[in-house]
């Protein structure tokens, strides 16, 4: 028997088949038309990137003030990790860890020498990160802390963003987040971001609970800056009840806030780290999860992996990327231009600003809605400014861009930033 497959497809040709040079409205079509809508992009459609620029397909420029929610802090396409990227792209790419590489083990050795922790395991994406620190406290809170199988327990924070997998969404308090993607993972409690007297109430309330999983800094819950001593006495109630304290560094990580980690700030040495986007700079996906050898060791071989995690692509890519972030000193260079920044942004006067916060070059500007008008109102203003920046809600902007930016860049985003700000104010 024969089948005959009907083409659903009307007319495929793009402006671009039929000659014609193809617009942003063009690209956007297109990408509305073939892609899920699980994104609502600003409209401005990229083509090119040098340090802190990026260009649009019709040659305008823009400051990049999102730098892929920090996964570009040494700036676009920086010349050392492109130079590593092509070179080993020629060499060898991806053998699995079936086999040994020969750039694995010296980015293992770079890695955990720099943050000073016993092991490393590389993985690829910020919610595997994340996901492979759950396993790794899970795994530890059985086999040393001597929990009983299947009750261990792990605090979180409310508000928290730990990326996009059924885990991460079975922890998330966003219904936008985990809505109607249930049933969900078990085994967490959560409360309030900041709360100090709630957390002691918890953790000392539960013998079972083995980990403590929370975000430095709450990145996509808008730049959500905790009292240093919330974190501080948070790790200590950690030590004192054996729980394991398990910074989620994916965003706030690799000088993004001034230092290396953003526990640096606090004298806080992590249990387990969580590392992403910068580590690759924003070349190519690769995380990694930082712990001593009690932790570390608990997982066996065929017990955790990923095809693609320690390949020698991302392996040598990540070693530039780090070494990019110590030669240039961007954490030193975040945590001054951050400061002008927040100090150069304090200066508008303007009845849309509410809140100015940040530490080091992770910022957010809440906007008090006026007129109707709202902070993705002020973003478009901003991109035909010449800025790009995306809310996170609707009423909070973030602004992190590259770690590489200078002052005269620094003062001459803040004077696009204010005319946006003025021109919305404005609008009817
Ligand atoms: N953790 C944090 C704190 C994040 O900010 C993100 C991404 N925004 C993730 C995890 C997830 O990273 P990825 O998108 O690479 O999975």
């Amino acid at each position: 028997m024969t089948t005959t497959v009907k083409s659903k497809s009307k007319s495929c040709r793009t402006n671009e088949q039929k000659g014609k040079k193809m617009t942003s409205q063009d690209y956007i079509q297109r990408e509305n038309t073939y892609g899920a809508h699980n994104y609502h992009p600003l409209p401005v459609v990229l083509e090119r990137g040098e340090g802190v620029f990026l260009w649009d397909v019709e040659g305008k420029r823009y400051y990049d003030f999102l730098s892929a929610y920090s996964a570009v802090n040494q700036g676009h396409c920086h010349p050392k990790i492109v130079d590593a990227m092509i070179d080993q792209a020629k060499k060898l790419t991806l053998t699995s860890r079936a086999f040994y590489n020969n750039l694995l083990g010296e980015f293992e050795e770079y890695i955990t020498k720099m943050f000073g922790y016993d092991k490393v395991l590389p993985m690829n994406t910020g919610a595997e990160g994340v996901e492979t620190a759950v396993k790794l406290c899970r795994k530890w809170g059985y086999t040393v802390k001597g929990v009983k199988e299947n009750e261990g327990k792990i605090i979180v924070c409310r508000n928290n963003f730990h990326g996009r997998t059924l885990l991460a969404v079975s922890i998330s308090t966003d219904p936008e987040s985990y809505g109607q993607y249930g049933p969900y993972v078990p085994g967490f409690i959560r409360v309030p971001y900041n709360d100090i007297e709630t957390f002691e109430n918890v953790i000392k309330s539960d013998p079972n609970i083995i980990g403590f999983l929370v975000e430095p800094i709450q990145g996509e819950a808008g730049v959500v800056v905790p009292d240093d001593q919330y974190l501080i006495e948070a790790y200590k109630l950690c030590k004192k009840h054996n729980v394991l304290f398990i910074a989620d560094e994916v965003q706030t990580g690799i000088a993004r806030t001034g230092k290396m980690l953003a526990c640096d700030h606090l004298k806080i040495r992590p249990d387990i780290v969580i590392l992403g986007k910068a580590l690759s700079g924003g070349m190519y996906p690769i995380s990694a999860v930082l712990a001593d050898n009690e932790i570390m060791l608990t997982i066996k071989p065929g017990q955790h992996g990923s095809t693609f995690g320690g390949n020698p692509l991302a392996a040598r890519i990540a070693i530039a990327a780090l070494e990019v972030v110590k030669e240039e000193k961007l954490a030193e260079n975040a945590e001054k231009m951050g400061k002008l920044f927040r100090d150069e942004l304090a200066k508008i006067k303007s009845p849309l600003i509410e809140t100015i916060r940040g530490k080091g070059l992770l910022n957010a500007v809440v906007i008090k809605p006026t007129n109707g008008k709202e902070a993705w109102d002020v973003c478009l203003a901003m991109k035909e400014n010449g800025l790009l920046a995306k809310p996170t809600h609707q009423h909070i902007i973030r602004f992190a861009p590259p770690l590489i930016i200078n002052k005269d860049q620094i003062l001459e985003a803040v004077k696009i930033i204010e005319k946006s700000i003025k021109q919305v104010e404005k609008l009817k």
